[in-house]
């Protein structure tokens, strides 16, 4: 039997795999098993930022491997202290949670707001408000976060307490703080799986207003936007607020599974110890090239981000067989005229690989991808985008 034989038959069957068996790359190339050549306008879903086999990052994961990879929380390690340390100094943040996925970061994020509303006024302020359309995770509670019944259907009943609002409607979120106990407001500032939707400035900074004078956690979930993928370092650094907690994972490890939770000042001191915690989190060889990302992402590499942005923008906007480009930084998706499935088969059959949300192709590439690649995948994907 052939991978793609064995896979059906061994692997739990909850993934419609493109028919592709990706066996290597480097940097933004991506090699299938008869030796094809790919451009990865996808990442891993968000993940590789810095592309395939980044030698500077490379070489941060295997000197700590070489040294020591794991060790538990049960003692102190240098790569996640140096981690949690330029985390909070480039956002402000003053104390970081590491986990190994961005369900698990918003996890950490939900106990965190319930356990501080618990604290503060009573365990009865325990709702949780999320927006509709929205992802934040495949666990039982984070499935009740995300605001999309499709994905709630037989898994019932879910974690208690989450209460959903329209993207938009501020009014709808202000007219259930005031009818609930409400402990936190949770938001992707720019919707990924729910079509690469950003959200309106004006009804984030009401938001964060609004969390502010009711004394509400603001959670923003920055799995995916996080991490320079929106041309900001943070997603919620373009709205012009600070949120109270902001979740990560994807990019963050840039390759490696990683999930983290930062504690604005009013989150900052909820968790004691023996109330949270993890057996892989903070894993010193995630945590090591973790800091190698995130030290990178500095100002002059963001706005190389935004130059790819606006390069893409000018090519594709109005381009034949599109509808149109939503998204921040080098997260966008284009509502396509021909079939979404057809387009992107297309570019897959060229030797680009973007992928998908909802209805529309998705473009989440390394933020490091040379421009005569991203010229290429460009001019591949506005072919498919026209059809034949
Ligand atoms: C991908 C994603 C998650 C879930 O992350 P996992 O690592 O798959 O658990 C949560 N929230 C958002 C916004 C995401 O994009």
């Amino acid at each position: 039997m052939n991978i793609k034989e064995l896979d059906k038959k061994y692997v739990a069957d909850t993934y419609a795999r493109f028919p592709i068996e990706i066996v290597k790359g480097e940097g933004s190339k991506l090699y299938d098993d008869t030796g094809k050549e790919y451009i990865d306008m996808g990442t891993g879903i968000g993940v590789n930022i810095f592309g395939v086999g980044d030698r500077e990052w490379v070489s941060a994961v295997t000197n700590q491997l070489n040294t020591l990879q794991h060790t538990s929380n049960l003692y102190y390690t240098e790569p996640c202290v140096n981690l949690a340390q330029i985390l909070c100094e480039k956002t402000g943040a003053q104390k970081v949670f590491f986990s190994n996925s961005g369900a698990e970061a918003n996890e950490c994020a939900i106990k965190c707001a319930r356990k501080y509303a618990a604290d503060k006024k009573g365990a009865e302020y325990n709702k949780i408000i999320t927006l509709n359309n929205s992802f934040h995770g495949r666990t039982i509670t984070t499935l009740a976060a995300t605001g999309q019944e499709s994905f709630h259907k037989d898994f019932l009943p879910l974690t208690e307490g989450f209460l959903y609002a329209d993207a938009g409607d501020f009014d709808g979120v202000k007219s259930l703080v005031e009818n609930n106990k409400v402990a936190a407001i949770m938001i992707e500032v720019v919707q990924g799986e729910g079509g690469v939707v950003p959200l309106d400035k004006a009804f984030v900074k009401n938001i964060a207003e609004l969390c502010e004078s009711e004394d509400v956690l603001l959670i923003v979930d920055e799995v995916q936007t996080g991490n320079g993928r929106t041309g900001a370092l943070y997603g919620y650094m373009k709205y012009d607020i600070i949120p109270d907690i902001v979740s990560t994972a994807k990019g963050l490890g840039g390759g490696l599974p990683i999930g983290a939770t930062m504690f604005f000042p009013k989150a900052a001191n909820v968790y004691v110890p023996g109330t949270h915690g993890s057996t892989f989190g903070g894993n010193p060889v995630s945590c090591a090239g973790a800091f190698n990302i995130i030290k990178r992402l500095d100002d002059a590499f963001l706005k190389s981000v935004e130059e790819k942005h606006d390069y893409i923008i000018n090519e594709l906007s109005d381009a034949e067989g599109v509808k149109g480009i939503t998204g921040l930084g080098l997260m966008l998706g284009i509502e396509t005229e021909r079939d979404v499935n057809e387009v992107l088969k297309e570019c897959q059959e060229n030797g680009v690989l973007p992928i998908k949300a909802k209805n529309k192709i998705r473009l989440l590439p390394p933020l490091n991808i040379p421009f005569e690649d991203l010229e290429k995948a460009v001019k591949i994907i506005k072919n498919a985008l026209r059809g034949a």
